[in-house]
């Protein structure tokens, strides 16, 4: 009997990948104090004693980071628990002021999710080990001569989501990274802006046999900020490690940084454990103890989740998985979406006109969103073509009229004379003009070159600024060339 060879692209090896995400939460002030959490403001002026880590300052607990930081636990499918407890992690680093970053660590927020994934390997459902809560550092930025700190960000609150090391391929990593970030924006409790640092991710990563027990040595890509890039960095790292396996080298478990430009990793550090960072419960927090009743509460207001979304919108309004997903990859298209519908547009005609006309026009800033027309609009304009008042032709140039400006679609149509002309009488009087203007043709169509109705039809199209009803011009046309036959 032979065996089935499975190859993959590392040959004789199998990744084991698993992220740890940070996400920033979407709060107005930090976590233990009351400055502002914004992105782009000029350096430190949003700090405090607390968040600079002055003596004497004590933290106190943001009530709203705790509910985003549930709702975004029980979305992930994980258990909440009554009690955690925030711990400092201690390190020296410039963008750190307080010589530790609070954060929660033997008795973190939650535990045991897990989230259904689809890439290269099928449909497959991996673990989530984690959610906990901790505080953002501060930021260095280098230049030529000096180093400088801004510490906006020192303190705004994160989840952070660690998953199990069930991936077993850089696809696989994507794919995940994606999907979390797409619940925590349904969820409104991030703003998913990647390239703003508010979501990113450690990527962990080791190679074995497949069917071994053991895992490899292990390496940690730190600060991936981008979709492209958690591929494009664990497939380099992939193939790095394995080339030094088989050369027989040993290497040391590490942290690396990937340079997106060169498409290359470099090391930071060698081997780093939990031990190094001496945790232990801060002394200025007490528990984080959770009632019932809040955890409940978060449970029961969770929105519909994307990939829950995604598949009614393919089950019960049949869409296809590409156009449900295209309407589902930001909350404030699939809000749209079902607000259009909610005017009585079907589905299919709502999601193929945002799909080929709005998306092109809409302007997208974390999880704002800023539509060229309204829901209202697009329906009453879908309205006209469902009634075959206007043509799908014109409801494009229809909506370049519309876009940008509170006009009613109806009346436009009406003011640009878009409607479809059905008027027989008019009609049939134009007709009888064209063919007798148009003799030769005429007789030619009467002597078999049926294909000259196109051309007829255009005349009474040019005639009726492209007005008249496609159907009744047909008949029309048709009937009168026919009837002159008839005639001789
Ligand atoms: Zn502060």
């Amino acid at each position: 009997m032979t065996q089935a060879v499975i190859t993959s692209r590392y040959g004789d090896w199998e990744p084991v990948i698993g992220l740890e995400i940070h996400a920033q939460l979407g709060t107005q002030t930090k976590l233990f104090c009351a400055c502002e959490t914004s992105f782009g403001d000029p350096p430190n002026v949003h700090t405090c004693p607390v968040c600079l880590g002055l003596p004497g300052a004590l933290p106190v607990l943001n009530r709203q980071a705790v509910k985003m930081a549930i709702a975004a636990s029980l979305a992930l499918g994980c258990k909440v628990h009554e009690k955690s407890i925030f711990a400092r992690k201690n390190y020296f680093y410039p963008d750190l002021p307080k010589g530790y970053q609070i954060s929660q660590f033997d008795q973190p927020l939650a535990t045991g999710g897990t989230l259904d994934i689809e890439a290269d390997l099928g449909a497959r459902t991996v673990g989530i080990t984690r959610v906990h809560m901790e505080e953002d550092a501060g930021k260095n930025i280098h230049g030529d001569q000096h180093s400088r700190v801004d510490l906006n960000r020192a303190g705004t609150p994160l989840v952070e989501i660690v998953g199990e090391p069930d991936l077993r391929s850089p696809a696989e990593a994507r794919d995940y990274m994606r999907r979390v970030r797409d619940v925590l924006i349904f969820l409104g409790v991030n703003d998913g802006n990647l390239e703003q640092g508010s979501f990113r991710c450690d990527a962990n990563v080791s190679v074995r046999k497949p069917g071994a027990s053991n895992f490899g040595t292990r390496v940690e890509m730190k600060n991936i900020n981008s979709f492209r890039f958690v591929e494009e960095a664990l497939d380099g790292e992939i193939h790095r490690q394995i080339r030094l396996i088989e050369r027989g080298e040993v290497f040391k478990q590490q942290t690396r940084g990937y340079n997106a430009d060169k498409k290359h990793s470099y090391l930071l550090r060698e081997k780093e454990n939990e031990d190094d960072y001496r945790y232990f419960p801060d002394p200025d927090l007490p528990p984080l103890v959770i009632e019932t009743r809040l955890i409940t509460e978060q449970r029961e207001s969770l929105p519909e989740l994307p990939a829950d979304k995604q598949r009614r919108y393919t089950k019960e309004l049949g869409l296809s998985d590409y156009a449900a997903g295209v309407l589902t990859a930001h909350p404030a298209t699939a809000r749209f979406f079902e607000a259009t519908v909610a005017t009585g547009a079907t589905a299919e005609r709502a999601s193929n006109f945002i799909g080929a006309e709005i998306l092109r026009d809409l302007k997208t800033d974390g999880l704002d969103a800023q539509f060229p027309v309204s829901p209202e609009q697009l329906g009453a304009l879908l309205a006209l073509v469902e009634a075959g008042t206007i043509s799908g032709k014109q409801a494009k140039k229809l909506y370049g009229d519309v876009a940008g400006t509170d006009r009613d679609p109806a009346s436009r149509a009406k003011e640009l004379g878009m409607e479809v002309m059905r008027d027989e009488g008019a009609l049939e009087k134009l007709v009888g003009e064209i063919v007798s203007k148009n003799a030769k043709q005429a007789e030619q169509y009467r002597a078999g070159k049926t294909k000259l109705l196109g051309f007829f039809v255009g005349q009474l199209m040019k005639a009726t600024r492209g007005s008249a009803d496609p159907e009744l011009a047909n008949a029309l046309l048709r009937a009168a060339l026919e009837q002159d036959t008839k005639d001789r």
